[in-house]
């Protein structure tokens, strides 16, 4: 395995370059293709806190980094309108309160309520609070109890992100080809790819292919002719349309904001604020769809609208032969909890872990697959869930949501939560019992009972313990910075820390 060929450059092809020219480092030799006709899909601004793992093990500075995409800081997301209208909540990261011994914190917090306490799982957050206060900060203190810390994430310019990696790419010593694959040449007997050719006559051969050619999925899905499974019927939603519009002060968190017709999101930069309307064909145009988010912009448009279609779902096998797919070329779901980044990621290091050294193993691929479809399916349970616990019918589009049964392996969980609040992350899944908990309760899911256990502590003192961590969380965020501030002094290299 020495030539390693990938097609495309978006964020999935350049985040790959860049990894894997890091990992492997010498012991290949990769080649990136891209077509300077076909353009990237040019949004996915959100993400999640393993970015920065991800930023630390290539070695990009945080300051550099921010600097070069325009980022902010994320805490969370905070869904308006959701469980009904008018009502929100956040999907905050990081901790939630405090679990005591075995029982998670959530029960003490369900018998509180129980027993006439209005206090909401959001003020025993940290991000909560600070994201609400529009403030942020970073501790040089390792986190530990008495020392909190903020869990974070970015919001950044996509297309910025993948000039930077692309630069560090090439300084790695990947080499950048420019041209437009015409055609994928199969081994017929192995069943592997070995050449591609451009439109231009050139060929491009290699031992592993990385199909990062978005959602045409040229290697995988149309060479190869991997099956797609289509989530359609789960999540109807299959177009967004996005505007950038003016600067606004930047909310350290990402806006998920329902309509009668699909759902906002709204992304702050430190330049301009990503917008878009993801939006289901069956149950409105684009003309409406362009109209709904055109009202509910935070500021001045600074772009046209543009419309974007897309498939849910995802390739029954990402790696095939000796190819694997990367970002949308693998499959796709809404960016409601801003996962795809993370996905790319996630393959990346899925694929590090197992790189064929000489051949090509069943059993590695096998494993890799197994992975990849696990993860798919718990963050693609954890998007429905956002649908499913609605009290909305005031459209087709949500009246229509509950016409499909949810799968199995959500329903379960939804019916375990509402009986005891007993929640357990399940084969290692991306997201964990916290932000399933959070989203169940804000989307106003209350379980029936709360555990045994937390009987056992006293009225008085449950009171007490209750006071004195949203008192914590307070204290705490008093701390912080201006999150607009605060960006601004990064930037400018002056970085602010709190004792
Ligand atoms: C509406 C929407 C919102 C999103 N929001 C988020 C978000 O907030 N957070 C998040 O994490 N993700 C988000 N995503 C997903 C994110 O945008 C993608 O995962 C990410 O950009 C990776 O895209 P890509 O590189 O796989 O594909 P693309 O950006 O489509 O890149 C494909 C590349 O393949 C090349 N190519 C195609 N055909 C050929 C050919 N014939 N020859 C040579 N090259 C070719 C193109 O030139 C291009 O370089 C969103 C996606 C959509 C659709």
């Amino acid at each position: 395995m020495k030539k390693v060929v990938i097609v495309g450059g978006g964020s999935a092809g350049w985040m790959s370059a860049a990894f894997l020219a890091k990992v492997l480092g010498a012991s290949v030799q990769i080649t990136l293709l891209e077509s300077k006709q076909i353009a990237t899909v040019g949004v996915g601004e959100a993400t999640i806190p393993p970015i920065q793992l991800f930023n630390q093990l290539l070695g990009i500075s945080e300051p550099d980094f921010i600097a070069a995409t325009q980022a902010t800081f994320k805490l969370g997301i905070q869904f308006e309108h959701w469980g009904k209208i008018n009502e929100r909540y956040m999907h905050a990261f990081g901790p939630t309160g405090k679990q005591m011994g075995l029982t998670p914190f959530v029960h003490y917090w369900l018998r509180a309520r129980a027993e006439g306490d209005n206090s909401v799982l959001g003020d025993y957050s940290f991000n909560s609070l600070a994201a609400k206060k529009q403030r942020f900060g970073q501790s040089t203190k390792k986190a530990g109890p008495g020392n909190p810390s903020l869990v974070y994430a970015y919001h950044f310019d996509a297309s910025a992100y993948a000039q930077l990696l692309k630069k560090y790419s090439l300084a790695q010593g990947v080499v950048h080809c420019e041209g437009t694959l015409a055609d994928v040449q199969i081994n017929a007997l192995d069943g592997n790819i070995q050449t591609l050719k451009l439109t231009d006559g050139h060929t491009i051969s290699g031992d592993l292919f990385i199909d990062c050619s978005g959602q045409r999925s040229l290697l995988l899905g149309q060479a190869l002719k991997v099956p797609f499974e289509s989530w359609q019927h789960w999540l109807p939603c299959n177009r967004a349309v996005a505007i950038q519009s003016d600067a606004q002060l930047a909310a350290p968190f990402t806006r998920a904001i329902a309509h009668s017709n699909g759902w906002q999101w709204q992304i702050p930069l430190q330049n301009r604020t990503g917008n878009g309307l993801v939006y289901a064909s069956d149950f409105g145009s684009d003309a409406q769809a362009i109209r709904t988010l055109e009202q509910h912009l935070p500021g001045n448009p600074i772009t046209d609208p543009n419309v974007l279609s897309f498939k849910v779902g995802r390739y029954r096998d990402q790696w095939r032969n000796n190819c694997v797919a990367i970002g949308l070329a693998s499959g796709f779901l809404e960016p409601l909890e801003s996962t795809s980044l993370h996905m790319v990621q996630s393959s990346l290091v899925r694929l590090a872990k197992l790189f064929p050294a000489l051949e090509i193993l069943a059993t590695d691929v096998a494993e890799f697959n197994r992975q990849a479809t696990l993860e798919a399916e718990g963050i693609r349970d954890f998007i429905i869930l956002h649908y499913r616990q609605t009290q909305r019918q005031d459209s087709d589009f949500w009246r229509n949501i509950h016409s499909t049964p949810a799968p199995e392996s959500l329903q379960d969980r939804i019916d375990t939560f509402l009986a005891s609040g007993y929640l357990a992350r399940r084969n290692d899944e991306l997201f964990d019992e916290n932000a399933w908990t959070q989203v169940l309760i804000g989307q106003g899911l209350i379980p029936k009972r709360y555990h045994v256990l937390a009987e056992q502590m006293p009225k008085s003192d449950l009171i007490v313990f209750l006071r004195s961590l949203r008192q914590q969380v307070d204290t705490f965020s008093e701390t912080l910075s201006c999150h607009q501030s605060y960006v601004k002094n990064l930037v400018d290299k002056k970085v602010r820390n709190y004792a």
